[in-house]
């Protein structure tokens, strides 16, 4: 058995019931092999050993009241997974289907994405089960504060630095700031992604879809392609489809679709936005209501979204989303790239088959940098106390997506692998994490 087929053997024994992690630390291993062979240091630190076991899993009961004065108990998590090159840093999601396998492929997947920033952030992750659809504003605050009096005495602004994935938005992040607050007697930079009155940074909203664009640009100009005139199919209606389909307006590009739980719609005249953002932003409805607002649009319940023809293709609603007969009718429809702004929205197999049919491919990690790059800004901004103009922050966004795509691209050329964004994003943000930690010692 081989070194590398060793890691992975023990990757499933160790994390029998988890799947997602195995399925995200499985795609970075088999990018690293060709760095392994050519590093023996890697190996002889057992660099890969520690790197998927987490420096501290943290589970926790949260109790609080319904409206009804119901005692209701959730489960909170937070993994630590890596923090040798800075605090640990990465949303909370709050969800139904929140559990170790999830938080852990999210907070490895943070470890690598974070290093690609540039920026001094190590991997983390957290969240909990409770479902904030369908609760009251009361509800959520109740929630919130009770989740935060046990995660405070984890966190701190240069010890773990959490914000908001899905279910987690400025209106949590703000209950759970206050909370922390109450208990610590501290307005530091515990959290990213907080309101601008108190902290929060211009940009970040809107930073994850931006950057997904930003990337995408690099990744298409590199090719000499471009995102004028090209179709965009995008899933999810939450903050990472909402601007990127607004950027992939702004650049010219044509969306035709969107998405949430129950279903999807297509425009054939393109998305109208803003009936998005009241649907969505203001009034918490389904996005079947589009076609009231649109009629010319067609409403399709389940899934289907990947049947409809593109030029491009931006996942960004959830893990898994986009399996391989998908990527099979993406492909025969001509689609000529796919941008993950989801985190590992495309399983294995649809990864696979995209880049064995040179369709232009990235992966999350590197497509979706831009929200923790701009939570990393809105960290040094706090760090100075000082916040800076939204041209400025953009800017430094841009360049931050523009450095990912050039390191990406770099590291894929110098192992052989040109144009594979998948293993040049996971050995560009290994050799960072990896090259800290052995000159850190053992831990
Ligand atoms: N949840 C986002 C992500 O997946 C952002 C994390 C953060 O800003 O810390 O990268």
């Amino acid at each position: 058995m081989t070194y590398m087929e060793e890691q992975q053997n023990n990757l499933i024994q160790s994390n029998a019931n988890e799947p997602e992690f195995i399925q995200a630390a499985t795609e970075v291993l088999q990018s690293l092999e060709p760095v392994i062979q050519k590093h023996s240091k890697y190996r002889e630190s057992a660099i890969l050993e520690r790197l998927i076991e987490p420096d501290r899993q943290i589970k926790f009961r949260v109790t609080w009241t319904d409206d009804k004065g119901n005692i209701r108990i959730n489960r909170g998590y937070r993994v630590q997974f890596n923090h040798a090159i800075g605090p640990y840093k990465g949303g909370l999601r709050f969800h139904p289907t929140v559990n170790f396998s999830i938080v852990k492929f999210l907070g490895f997947e943070q470890i690598f994405k974070n290093s690609l920033t540039g920026l001094p952030i190590g991997g983390g992750k957290g969240g909990s089960d409770f479902d904030p659809k369908g609760k009251s504003e009361r509800e959520i605050m109740n929630f919130c504060q009770s989740f935060m009096t046990e995660l405070y005495r984890h966190i701190g602004a240069n010890t773990d630095v959490p914000a908001g994935d899905i279910g987690v938005g400025s209106r949590e992040i703000g209950y759970l700031f206050g909370q922390y607050k109450r208990l610590c007697n501290q307005h530091t930079g515990v959290l990213t992604g907080k309101n601008l009155s108190y902290g929060g940074s211009l940009v970040r909203k809107e930073s994850t879809g931006y950057g997904v664009l930003y990337f995408l640009d690099a990744m298409l100009k590199a090719s000499g392609k471009s995102i004028e005139g090209k179709t965009f199919v995008i899933s999810g209606s939450g903050n990472v489809a909402i601007y990127a389909c607004q950027k992939a307006q702004e650049m010219g590009g044509k969306v035709v679709t969107m998405s949430d739980s129950s279903g999807w719609i297509y425009d054939p005249d393109g998305i109208e936005l803003e009936v998005i953002k009241e649907l969505k932003e203001v009034t918490q409805r389904r996005i079947a209501d589009y076609k009231a607002y649109r009629p010319n649009a067609v409403y399709h319940e389940g899934t289907g979204i990947w049947n409809t023809p593109c030029d491009i293709a931006l996942p960004c609603a959830t893990q898994n989303e986009l399996l391989l007969s998908d990527a099979k009718e993406l492909v025969k429809n001509g689609v000529i790239a796919v941008s993950e702004g989801a985190n590992m929205p495309c399983n294995l197999d649809a990864v696979h088959y995209f880049q064995s049919n040179k369709v232009l491919f990235s992966p999350g990690k590197a497509s979706n940098a831009g929200g923790v790059a701009v939570s990393a800004l809105e960290m040094a901004q706090n760090s100075i106390r000082y916040s800076w103009s939204f041209e400025k922050t953009d800017r430094k966004l841009n360049q931050i997506m523009k450095d990912i795509f050039e390191k990406v691209s770099n590291a894929a050329e110098e192992y052989g692998l040109p144009g594979n964004y998948v293993a040049g994003a996971n050995i560009a943000g290994f050799i960072k994490v990896a090259d800290a930690m052995l000159a850190q010692g053992l831990f």
